[in-house]
C-alpha cells in the first residue's frame, strides 16, 4: 500500500469484533485474564500495551518504513525513553539548533545523570568527526532543524555513524515521514512529537519513536519501565489526523513557499530560513533527500527585539503561540519562547537571535496569510 492508504488503513482497521471503521477507543487500564497468566485478548495492562495505542504504534511504524512503532505521552517523554538507551558516562553528538527542549532535557537533566554531550553544526564531515570521542554512543540528528531550518546531509552523517559504530537516533518532526523517512537512510531510531504535523490540529500532546528490529524490544522495555507511553484518547486523536496527513502536508507546504517567497522580497526582512529557497545554504540536500520542504519558515526582521514585537502584536490570523504544525497558523519569538531556555550566548552563536520570528504556515487561504504578513510589516 501506498502512503495515503496506509494513512488511513494502516494496523487493525476495521477492528475484529464489531468491524468499526473508526479506531474504538479502549479506555481501559487493565484487561481480563482467561486463566492464571492468560490474558484472554493478549492484553493485560495499558501502560504496557493497549489496543487503540497498537493500531497508532503500528501506523506510524508503516508510515517510516520501520519495525516496530511506540506512542508516547509527549515527544519529550519519547525523546527521553530513547536517550535511556545509553548509560552514565557514554557521550553524544547532537545538532547545536536542535528543538529547546531538546537542549534542555540532553544538557540540564541527563547531564546531571552522568551522559555527556557536545552540540555542534552538523554540516560537515570534519565537524562531526572532530565531536566524536571515545566514549561517544549517539548522533542525535533533527533535519529540518528548529526554528533554523538548517538540513544535515544524512547519508553522510549515517556513513560516520556506522565507520564509528554509534547509535543514530533522528528528530523527524518537522518533515513527517510524509516528506522524509530516515530509516531509508540508515537511521536506527525515529523520533516525533506528534503533538505536530502527525496529529495537526493543535489539540493533543504526544510522541512516537520508530526502531529497526535492533533497537524494538529495548525501546519497548523502556516504555513499560518508565511508563512513558500514550493515553488511549490521545491516540485515537493521533490517528484520527494521520488520516489527512498527506493532504495537510502538501497544502502546508504551498503555502510556506509562498509566504517565503513574499518575504524574500520585502525590505523590512533582512533574511528568510526555508529551504525550498534555492537562496538556502541546504536546499540541494534537502531536494535530494526529502520529497517536499515543509510548511515552518523563519525570518529576521530589521529593527530587532522592538520591530518583532510590533509585528506579532498586529498579526491577526497569525496567534502568538508555541507549537507548530496545526491547521491554524502560528508565529512565535524561539528567543523569548520555544528556545529560551538556551543561555543567551549560546543561542546567538548558533543563529537564534532576538530578531528571529518563526511561522507555522497553516492552511488557510494563502492570499489572507500574505495579506496578514503584509499589515503587519507596516511601520506603526
Ligand atoms: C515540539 C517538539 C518536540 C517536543 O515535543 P512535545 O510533544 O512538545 O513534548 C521535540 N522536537 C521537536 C522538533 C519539536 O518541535
Amino acid at each position: 500500500m501506498r502512503f495515503e492508504t496506509l494513512a488511513i488503513h494502516a494496523g487493525e482497521r476495521p477492528e475484529r469484533r464489531f468491524g468499526a471503521i473508526s479506531v474504538p477507543i479502549y479506555q481501559t487500564s487493565t484487561f481480563a485474564f482467561e486463566d492464571v497468566g492468560k490474558p484472554r485478548g493478549g492484553y493485560d495492562y495499558s501502560r504496557t500495551a493497549n489496543p487503540t495505542r497498537k493500531v497508532l504504534e503500528d501506523t506510524i511504524a508503516q508510515l517510516e518504513g520501520g519495525k516496530a512503532g511506540f506512542a508516547f505521552g509527549t515527544g519529550m517523554a519519547a525523546e527521553t525513553t530513547v536517550i535511556h538507551l545509553l548509560k552514565a558516562g557514554d557521550h553524544v553528538v547532537c545538532g547545536d539548533d536542535v528543538y529547546g527542549g531538546t537542549y534542555r532535557l540532553f544538557q540540564n537533566v541527563m547531564s546531571n545523570l552522568g551522559l555527556e554531550f557536545t552540540f555542534i553544526r552538523m554540516n560537515s564531515r570534519r565537524a562531526i568527526e572532530q565531536a566524536i570521542k571515545p566514549n561517544t554512543r549517539m548522533l542525535w540528528l533533527e533535519t529540518p532543524s528548529n526554528p533554523l531550518l538548517n538540513i544535515v546531509d544524512i547519508e553522510m552523517a549515517v556513513d560516520i555513524a556506522k565507520r564509528h559504530n554509534l547509535i543514530t537516533a533522528m528528530d523527524n518532526t518537522f518533515a513527517t515521514p510524509y516528506l522524509l523517512k530516515p530509516l531509508e537512510y540508515g537511521v536506527d531510531l525515529v523520533v516525533h512529537s506528534t503533538t505536530k504535523y502527525l496529529n495537526g490540529h493543535c489539540d493533543v500532546v504526544g510522541g512516537a519513536v520508530v526502531t529497526t528490529e535492533k533497537f524494538a524490544g529495548q525501546v519497548h522495555f523502556l516504555l513499560n519501565a518508565m511508563g512513558t507511553c500514550a493515553s488511549p484518547f490521545d491516540c485515537w486523536l493521533v490517528l484520527r489526523g494521520i488520516e489527512t496527513l498527506p493532504l495537510r502536508m502538501r497544502q502546508h507546504e504551498q503555502n510556506a513557499a509562498a509566504v517565503a517567497d513574499y518575504l524574500s522580497q520585502q525590505p523590512a526582512v533582512t533574511r528568510v530560513y526555508y529551504p525550498g529557497l534555492s537562496s538556502h545554504p541546504g536546499h540541494d540536500i534537502a531536494r535530494r533527500q526529502m520529497k517536499g520542504f515543509g510548511g515552518m519558515v523563519s525570518f529576521e526582521l530589521k529593527g530587532g527585539l522592538q520591530a518583532v514585537n510590533s509585528f506579532l502584536k498586529k498579526m491577526q490570523i497569525f496567534a502568538l503561540a508555541e507549537s507548530l504544525g496545526g491547521a491554524a497558523s502560528l508565529a512565535e519569538h524561539p528567543a523569548t519562547m520555544s528556545h529560551a531556555s538556551m543561555p543567551r550566548e549560546f543561542r546567538e552563536k548558533v543563529g537564534i537571535t532576538d530578531a528571529l520570528v518563526r511561522l507555522s504556515i497553516g492552511l488557510e487561504n494563502v492570499d489572507d496569510l500574505i495579506d496578514d504578513i503584509r499589515q503587519a510589516l507596516q511601520p506603526s
